[in-house]
């Protein structure tokens, strides 16, 4: 078995492919846009070819099918990117690699990166949430990533709007859930301006710190991890933690008296992987298909 690992990181505007060793260090990445499979998926297997890696970890947008025994294992499901919907991206790269192919969505790769090499190692329950371009959340629980019935959709979950937030919200299946309210586009639609831009203005983060802190609390109620990690492009937004971790403590209302709650900083922590939790964790989604 060789000890190199390819990891792809499969999104909606690129592909990141990255090989790594066993240490979760990358080696060498590339970048190729996502078009269509027909354009793409050739690029991706052709740089690979020669890299000489013994398995591909891949995480990959959703919806998709994670169930190793379920017939459409490995295709992506009901996709708004009309071009990928039902494609089957692991037949795809497995019959053109010939390795043993680990599959994940994004957000549970970068909680397995974390939960590996970064700040959820050695903890056997924790969440990982990321604020971008949308909103999704990995779930670490009982030393294993939780999947249910699909996998979780944490980015989707019902939210009491703010009496003052007028926004209609930006999902196109449920207004104002979580990434409706919250995700980065939604931030730029309310407030008129990119959400990179809004830095001085302190009512735009109030208002995205409430929102966070109403999940993560809720987050806390159903699942009590010992932890949350916060990543993705908005999240570079510094002055929103200890706005959140405020807001959370207010929200749980003195209900639980815990020692990670006693200590909010060590609690809702940043990706210790800063923005490459995604790439490396699909390291270690490969590492674990060669097992
Ligand atoms: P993606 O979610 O597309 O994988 P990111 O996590 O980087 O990628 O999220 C990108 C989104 O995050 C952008 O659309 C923008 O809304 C938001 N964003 C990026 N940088 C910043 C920033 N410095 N401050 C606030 N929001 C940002
Ligand atoms: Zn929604």
């Amino acid at each position: 078995m060789s000890g190199l690992y390819g990891a792809l990181e499969a999104g909606g505007t690129k592909m990141v492919c990255a090989v790594g060793d066993e240490n979760g260090t990358i080696l060498e990445q590339t970048s190729i846009p996502t078009t269509t499979p027909a354009e793409t998926m050739p690029l991706i297997a052709a740089w690979f070819e020669d890299k000489g890696i013994g398995a591909l970890g891949v995480g990959c947008f959703g919806p998709i099918d994670v169930h190793r025994d379920s017939q459409s294992f490995g295709t992506i499901l009901e996709t708004p990117k009309l071009a990928w919907r039902h494609f089957d991206i692991v037949g795809s790269l497995r019959d053109a690699l010939r390795v043993p192919i680990g599959f994940d969505t994004d957000v549970n790769g970068s909680l397995l990166g974390e939960a590996t090499w970064g700040a959820a190692k050695g903890l056997t329950d924790a969440v990982y949430i990321t604020i971008g371009t949308g909103i999704g959340a990995g779930i670490l629980a009982g030393g294993r990533i939780l999947h249910g019935m699909l996998h979780p959709e944490v980015g989707h979950m019902r939210l009491q709007v703010h009496p003052g937030d007028t926004y209609a919200g930006k999902c196109p299946y449920h207004g104002t859930c979580f990434e409706g309210l919250a995700s980065g586009p939604a931030i730029g639609e309310r407030w008129g301006s990119p959400a990179a831009e809004l830095a001085d203005r302190d009512e735009v983060w109030e208002l995205e710190a409430g929102y966070i802190a109403q999940a993560v609390a809720s987050l806390i109620m159903v699942l009590s991890p010992q932890r949350f990690i916060l990543g993705g492009g908005v999240m570079h937004q510094e002055q929103l933690f200890p706005k959140i971790r405020k807001k959370t403590l207010d929200y749980v209302g003195g209900y639980l008296n815990t020692r990670e709650l006693g200590d909010p900083d060590s609690y809702i922590v940043p990706a210790a992987l800063k923005d490459d939790q995604g790439i490396i964790g699909a390291v270690k989604l490969a590492m674990d298909a060669a097992l």
